[in-house]
């Protein structure tokens, strides 16, 4: 399983940051999460200010 971020991401950048396998990266419109590489760690999920991060 991976996390997904929702529609709520302002595009902040706090969870490609504390991703510790680099599975973030810049979308359209909001940041996406590369189910094949995150390990559903939840680094993510802590520092994310809209709570836009959830498991899948
Ligand atoms: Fe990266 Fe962990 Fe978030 Fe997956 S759960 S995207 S591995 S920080």
């Amino acid at each position: 399983m991976a996390r997904v971020i929702s529609d709520e991401c302002v595009m902040c950048g706090s969870c490609a940051e504390s991703c510790p396998v680099d599975a973030i990266s810049e979308g359209d419109g909001k940041y996406v999460i590369d189910a094949d590489a995150c390990v559903d760690c939840g680094s993510c999920e802590e520092g994310c200010p809209t709570s836009a991060i959830s498991e899948a």
